[in-house]
């Protein structure tokens, strides 16, 4: 079909090709090494330095748009013939090194062929990855974990159920797989989990819902915002899309707000076109992306690139931390109970420790090093108001609703990230109005520890 072209237009076409064959080749050279060195170069080679003054940090190019050679090079790029960029809102330079590093990490250490879409925030990456598959007739409805973000549970309930007749099929319990099986049916558009939750913490078993949605010809989207691809890589267990938060643990200085979508090829869906399975981040990004317009900023773009280099060794300590933190606050005294997937006394401790783990690390014995993040909760005794006495008290801890920082924070879900949704709501998330939730970060434990401990006893 493109050599309907004109002669102008075919050269750029073939220029284009050799563009994509070179890019290829460099991603194959970099699914070839170790995750920290994905991190931290990502497509971004000599090559591409040599063709940017020689710098050796990635561009960032903030202008909205790109300057063609001539009408032919217009053409190519416009008709997505060529590599283009053409506009920001749309794609960028800078955008691209990021997603091109998202995907090859999501995808690392398995044989998946993967893409990536950044977006202008979290909750922009749930919806283009969700929307897609709802066009076309009613009925029809998803299947969904009710342990999800707060922002998640209001568009599938409000913006999807209540105001566009999706039915919202929740899924109280998502370790139990009986209740996943018993809501999909022919009308299933998707399943949809979050793991490790924010804020309940739940878990489920990636590989088991991914088969029951395969089985059904569905997709199934993980939000693995908490987690990140240093501890868990959705796609390699079966999942199909995973979406994050980038704003949390990805840009863990904490100066940007963000989202992607990172999609295996070749997914499973009974509805949309056979290009939209065949590879749905490009399908997103060529269409509803540039129409919808959630693009990110090129500069936000380049701050998370920079945290993203570090990825692994910040999962690691902020673990390390959080896992202290959670056995002094399981043993206090003014402490209800003390959630982390880390700790042994939770239902599902067996499920996080057979999916949670250091990427590259491994005991001598060459046994997964088992690391859970930074988010844990704990309710006080003394129900809501003893929880928000100990919670201003703090003076080290920051009173905050993000997580995945740099700087340890606190915050009470149900006066704040969980509001919205009403004591049903919460009661469905497992929201109770005692429940504290803490994203532990890069301070020397003690130091929290002793802040945390003069909070809870009111010293
Ligand atoms: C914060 C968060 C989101 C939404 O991300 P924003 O960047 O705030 O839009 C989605 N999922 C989880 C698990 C989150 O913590």
């Amino acid at each position: 079909m493109t050599d309907t072209y004109p002669p102008g237009v075919q050269e750029y076409i073939q220029r284009g090709e050799a563009l994509t064959a070179a890019e290829e080749s460099r991603r194959a050279a970099m699914r070839a090494m170790k995750f920290d060195t994905i991190a931290v170069h990502g497509l971004y080679g000599m090559e591409a330095a040599l063709a940017n003054q020689g710098s050796i940090i990635e561009p960032t190019y903030l202008s909205p748009a790109q300057h063609f050679e001539n009408s032919d090079h217009m053409e190519a790029a416009l008709a997505y013939l060529m590599p283009a960029w053409a506009y920001s809102r749309v794609a960028n330079p800078t955008q691209h090194f990021l997603e091109e590093t998202l995907a090859l990490l999501e995808g690392y250490g398995c044989e998946v062929a993967t893409s990536a879409c950044v977006t202008a925030s979290g909750m922009a990456a749930v919806f283009m990855a969700t929307n897609p598959f709802l066009s076309g007739r009613a009925p029809m409805n998803i299947v969904a974990s009710a342990r999800c973000y707060g922002g998640t549970f209001m568009l599938f309930q409000e913006r999807y159920g209540a105001e566009r007749g999706v039915e919202i099929r929740w899924v109280h319990d998502p370790l139990n797989l009986q209740e996943w099986s018993d809501q999909i049916d022919e009308n299933t558009r998707f399943l949809y989990g979050e793991l490790p939750s924010n804020p309940g913490l739940a878990i489920l078993d990636v590989a088991a819902v991914a088969a029951l949605a395969h089985e059904h010809g569905c997709p199934l989207i993980i939000d693995s915002t908490v987690a990140t691809p240093a501890l868990l890589r959705p796609l390699c267990h079966g999942a199909d899309i995973v979406v994050h938060s980038l704003s949390k643990s990805i840009t863990s200085s904490g100066m940007a707000i963000a989202g992607a979508l990172i999609a295996r090829h070749d997914l499973p869906s009974h509805i949309g076109t056979d290009e939209m399975r065949e590879d749905f981040v490009r399908y997103v990004k060529l269409l509803p992306y540039r129409d919808h317009g959630p693009g990110l900023s090129p500069f936000s773009a380049m701050m998370i690139m920079n945290d993203l280099r570090t990825l692994r060794s910040k999962m690691d300590l902020f673990s390390r931390n959080t896992m202290q933190v959670a056995r002094f606050l399981s043993d206090h005294p003014q402490v209800g109970a003390a959630f982390y997937p880390g700790l042994e006394s939770m239902r599902d401790y067996a499920l996080a420790a057979q999916q949670m783990w250091l990427v590259d690390g491994a005991l001598e014995d060459g046994a997964p090093l088992n690391r859970y993040g930074h988010l844990m909760g704990f309710t006080m005794r003394g129900g809501a108001a003893a929880a928000r006495a100990a919670f201003d008290r703090l003076q080290l801890i920051w009173r905050a609703t993000d997580l995945g920082r740099i700087k340890s924070i606190a915050t009470i879900p149900a006066i704040s990230t969980h509001q919205q949704q009403g004591e049903s709501g919460r009661e469905l998330a497992e929201v109770p109005d005692n429940l504290i939730r803490m994203s532990v970060g890069g301070e020397h434990p003690d130091d929290i520890i002793a802040d945390l401990d003069r909070a809870l006893t009111g010293a």
